[in-house]
């Protein structure tokens, strides 16, 4: 006997669940997963179905309308999940449901793209006489006869297009018996215009070979520990990755990898499809609508096996789930920013925990977090110290921009030894990238005499100084303003205002001054709005139509280009003056990026940093390529200040546009909370964020720092079921924090 009761979670904002009858009709076709419409107070609404029952402890249960006919779109493990993302990370639990199904298949409506599609038949193919014939009556019949034979199968759409014929003319030709006309799905495929040629795995050398045994001893052992896979630029991670992935294929297993959204390119995707072809799927944000819903539903169908993706593809309904792997596991871009915030990494490790399935974890520098549990023996850790093909890592030298300063008697962007270094590249045929951790052509406006700098009225940050159409920009809201003519500062109002600061723009300027011949482009978010023009850049860069390639974070990470033989990183401080504990961690992450671009081919790379602070652990760490040395120094730090990973961090900030009521509603809750703490949990704030302001609203945070979340999460969860806040504050809730902003 079916259970008669259902358990649904709908799609108003509730956080609760509710029981509904089933009618007897429906029993047995409502499942776990499944799909229903309800009577909701006055309304109808639309639930998921999260558990059946026998009885309920609610009394006079309404019947549920009706079970749309579909399969279900979550399991009982998926479930789990979605409960743990909204317990773990004090999320309702309709967001946790949301986050775990995309919008384009959980909306009202979301099915297949059907359309007419034409077939030719072979069994009763005209004889050429009768083809003869039909064209003197009816060229266009004939015409698209022709065509059909070319490509035998097609939509109607697109076979009238080519031979002017009507419909009526094709279902003629389906009444002679020449072709079928029949409705079909067809896929929306975001791979369409991408030719992919088969490639076949390379011998793995030594140290892939011992990375990739130790994976399979986790993938088949009953009790999984995830393997923290620590390798070097260039050691190849990603070929390890992909003979994991089939020796899951093998044993019958689907695989999920994640990638940063930033290293989606057209080149990791050919990658995994030249070696999986078709049974690959991919999953990210810039796919439209019907992509992804038509690529989530081949998933989840079994008909694609290998599922690449952003973030939220960690989620996809790949069952039996062989493995997930990770790349970049290190990278702050798995952080969700809106709720529930969770971090795809640490969602993975629990995924793989749920599912008993193997989880890879792969970075050259990982974060100190998933690093501290492989020391401990919590996570498995496997090394890889060697690049492929006994490419030597790049040789990186620290240019001291002090001294720099001095000898050319005022500041420069770009040293004596750098221009060297490009010129030789430029003699020898090779190329350069240069990197700036920022954009726009020069970050502030800043007064000489009074040093006040230009600041968004909105926001709280400065605004940055476009050369191209000669305004100001606030990069938080998109304020614009022109450029002041005298200080802004009343007490000042001097002429005169100097750009200050640095950007990729002035970079570009003073490098097509040094060298007027060379071929030079700019990639930054910025320049590249398109999203074509990206591809684009990167193609010519590749074909060798640029010698110097000058960019943003957006080329530091995953490419991979055999005849870029020098780095040079303008200004390497810029990332270290961010107002946060991990700051140092962030710059050393990024510059052993940025090193990993030089050498991939068979010239030697070489790296030049410059710097101001060229004994700052992190570019002296970054310089030997030695992770461990720097784990070693900034681990102990953390220990000292007790800061994660040795505490746990929540943030959480109240914004709106009045500022009093935030500050009030931040002051109350954090006293209230503060009754509740146990001791050991400190509470810091409130205080305005470091991003004081944006988008025109006030915000103010507390920080909550504790052993365990667990330790102060129960009580943060008691005073939000209570706590009103006044109208117009919102509450934003970041369990394990990335960034304090
Ligand atoms: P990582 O992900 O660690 O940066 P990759 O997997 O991208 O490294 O490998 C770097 C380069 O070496 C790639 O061009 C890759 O195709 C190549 N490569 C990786 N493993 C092998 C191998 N066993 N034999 C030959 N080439 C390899
Ligand atoms: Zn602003």
């Amino acid at each position: 006997m079916p259970q008669p009761i259902a358990r649904i979670i709908t799609d108003i904002a509730l956080d609760r669940e509710f029981d509904y009858r089933i009618p007897e009709q429906l029993l047995g076709r409502v499942q776990v997963g499944s799909v229903v419409q309800i009577p909701f107070g006055r309304r109808h609404a639309r639930g998921f179905v999260t558990g059946l029952r026998d009885t309920s402890p609610f009394p006079d249960l309404k019947a549920l309308h009706d079970v749309v006919d579909a399969p279900p779109l979550f399991d009982e493990s998926m479930l789990r999940l979605a409960r743990w993302l909204a317990d773990y990370y004090v999320a309702p639990f309709e967001q946790a449901i949301a986050a775990i199904l995309p919008a384009p298949v959980r909306r009202e409506g979301a099915k297949f793209k059907e359309q007419l599609i034409v077939r030719a038949r072979s069994e009763s193919a005209p004889t050429p006489e009768e083809v003869a014939a039909l064209a003197k009556r009816s060229p266009k019949q004939a015409a698209a006869w022709q065509e059909l034979l070319q490509t035998p199968e097609q939509t109607a759409a697109a076979l009238m297009a080519a031979s002017g014929v009507g419909l009526p003319g094709l279902r003629a030709l389906a009444a002679k018996g020449w072709l079928t006309l029949e409705k079909g799905v067809i896929r929306r495929n975001p791979h369409e215009r991408m030719q992919v040629l088969p490639t076949h795995p390379p011998p793995l050398m030594a140290e892939q070979t011992a990375a990739l045994a130790a994976i399979h001893e986790e993938m088949t052992a009953a009790k999984p520990r995830v393997v923290l896979l620590h390798g070097v630029t260039g050691s190849g991670k990603t070929e390890v990755y992909l003979a994991a992935i089939q020796a899951a294929l093998d044993a019958g297993k689907g695989a999920i990898a994640l990638v940063p959204e930033i290293a989606l390119t057209p080149q990791t995707m050919e990658r995994f499809r030249g070696r999986f072809g078709e049974t690959v799927a991919v999953l990210h944000s810039h796919l439209s609508d019907g992509e992804r819903h038509d690529e989530w539903r081949r998933i989840a169908a079994g008909q694609a096996r290998v599922v690449v993706g952003a973030r939220s593809a960690l989620f996809a309904p790949v069952r039996p789930l062989g493995l997930v792997v990770v790349d970049e596991e290190h990278e702050p871009a798995y952080k969700q920013d809106e709720a529930p915030r969770y971090n795809a990494r640490d969602v993975a490790v629990m995924r793989g925990h749920l599912e008993g399935c193997a989880v890879v974890l792969g970075s050259a520098t990982p974060s100190l977090e998933s690093y501290r549990h492989a020391r401990a023996g919590k996570y498995r850790l496997v090394n890889m110290t060697q690049r492929v093909d006994e490419q030597v890592m790049p040789m990186v030298r620290v240019v001291d921009m002090r001294l720099e300063t001095e000898k050319a008697g005022g500041a420069h962007l770009i040293s004596q030894d750098l221009i060297e270094a490009v010129r030789q590249r430029l003699d020898q045929g090779e190329q350069t990238i240069l990197f700036l951790n920022r954009r726009g052509y020069a970050t502030t406006v800043m007064c000489p005499l009074c040093g006040h700098t230009e600041t968004c009225p909105d926001c709280s940050v400065k605004m940055t100084y476009h050369k191209e159409a000669e305004f100001l920009l606030c990069h938080v809201c998109g304020h614009t303003s022109p450029v002041p003519a005298r200080c802004s500062a009343p007490q000042c109002g001097a002429p005169n205002i100097k750009m200050a600061g640095v950007g990729t723009q002035r970079v570009e300027a003073a490098v097509r001054k040094i060298f007027p011949r060379a071929r030079v482009a700019r990639m930054d978010s910025d320049a590249t709005g398109a999203k074509d023009s990206h591809a684009q850049i990167l193609g010519k860069f590749r074909r060798g139509d640029i010698d110097i390639l000058i960019g943003t974070q957006m080329i530091a990470k995953g490419l991979d280009f055999p005849n870029v033989t020098l780095v040079g990183v303008i200004h390497a401080d810029l990332s270290l003056q961010m107002p946060d504990f991990r700051a140092a961690e962030r710059t050393f992450q990024l510059l052993t990026q940025v090193a990993g671009r030089a050498g991939r081919g068979d010239v030697p790379g070489e790296v030049l940093i410059q710097t101001y602070t060229p004994f700052h652990p992190a570019v002296q760490a970054s310089r030997r390529a030695d992770y461990t040395t720097f784990y070693d120094q900034e681990i102990e730090l953390r220990r000292e200040l007790n800061y994660p990973p040795f505490s746990r961090l929540t943030t959480v900030l109240f914004r709106g546009l009045e500022e009093a009521n935030v500050n009030t509603a931040a002051k109350d809750f954090a006293e209230r909370l503060q009754k509740l703490l146990p001791a050991g949990v400190r509470l810091l704030g409130p205080n305005p964020a470091p991003l004081a302001r944006a988008k025109k609203q006030y915000r103010t945070h507390f920080l909550l720092f504790g052993r365990n979340t667990r330790d102060y999460i129960p009580a943060l969860r008691e005073i939000l079921t209570s706590f009103k806040p006044p109208k117009g504050v919102a509450i934003a809730i970041n369990v394990d924090a990335l960034s304090i902003m």
